[in-house]
């Protein structure tokens, strides 16, 4: 006689991208399946408009951390994750800005694949490519690069560490998590022989209504406040333009001309 065999399937994880906090820049397909979820594990870094999406009788949990304080180890997220598969169908993992940039994705993706539980990514608008909007920057561009590093200096492994002297000055940065304290950055971009003219731009809270930008070069920077977090920098020629137009007051006067100016383009300099 055959043995009975265990009905219960397992359900299926996504793994899905907020996008940088404007809840109007989700995919259509992230809104779908928030609305179709039945537990949604958090980040602290989702925005409320974001989370107002989710299917009304699911379960939240913010898995996020907040100051510096964890809520939850990366381990027990692993395992609520699959814990879940085992009792939901529609179980979200959902992240800031896209789940495979600087997200644990990989260690998620691993936990899961060793479970035995299928996943899938839905991606993100990515906080570099809100902020690269925001402050009105053409990551490339013709004439000053053509080449985008994602990368931050936070928490790096030794042996993960990028050799600063090999990154050309004709690449644009988009340092993550760049911290309080901006003298790390601007010395190591400095040491690796790195213009002290390069300008920057210091992004905070991209897409969302407390936005923020400020503009500085790499000489500045190390004095320059750290805008409230979540914040990353764009270190590079093309940020050029909009030091220019802030310096001139570009906008201010656009706009004294009748220039319409709707939405979030607010400027902090
Ligand atoms: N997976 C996320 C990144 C998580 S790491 C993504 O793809 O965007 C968290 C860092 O992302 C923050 O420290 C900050 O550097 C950056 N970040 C996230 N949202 C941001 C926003 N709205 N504005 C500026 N930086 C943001």
């Amino acid at each position: 006689m055959m043995r009975a065999k265990e009905v219960k399937t397992l359900g299926k994880v996504y793994l899905v991208g907020a996008g940088p906090g404007d809840p109007e820049l989700l995919t259509l397909k992230a809104a779908r399946i928030l609305g179709r979820a039945d537990v949604v594990l958090h980040d602290a870094l989702v925005s409320r408009e974001v989370l107002e999406l989710v299917a009304k009788n699911a379960e939240r949990i913010d898995v996020g951390k907040r100051c510096g304080q964890k809520l939850l180890t990366q381990e027990e997220i692993n395992a609520l994750l699959i814990s879940h598969a085992k009792s939901y169908d529609v179980v979200v993992r959902l992240k800031g800005g896209d789940p495979l940039i600087f997200g644990r994705a990989g260690e998620e993706m691993e936990a899961l694949r060793g479970a035995g539980v299928y996943f899938e990514v839905v991606p993100g608008i990515t906080a570099a490519m809100g902020a690269a909007a925001a402050a009105r920057i053409s990551l490339t561009y013709r004439r000053a690069a053509s080449q985008v590093l994602f990368t931050t200096v936070h928490r790096v492994r030794e042996e993960l560490e990028i050799d600063w002297r090999r990154v050309t000055s004709t690449t644009t940065l988009v340092i993550y998590m760049p911290g309080a304290d901006h003298k790390h950055v601007a010395r190591l971009l400095r040491e690796s022989g790195w213009p002290e003219d390069m300008p920057c731009a210091i992004v905070s809270a991209a897409t969302v209504q407390n936005q923020q930008i400020r503009w500085s070069n790499l000489a500045a920077l190390a004095t320059e406040p750290a805008l409230p977090a979540p914040a990353l920098l764009i270190v590079g020629r093309v940020a050029a333009q909009v030091v220019e137009e802030a310096r001139e007051g570009f906008w201010e006067k656009a706009s004294a001309r009748g220039a319409r100016n709707e939405g979030l383009q607010r400027r902090v300099f």
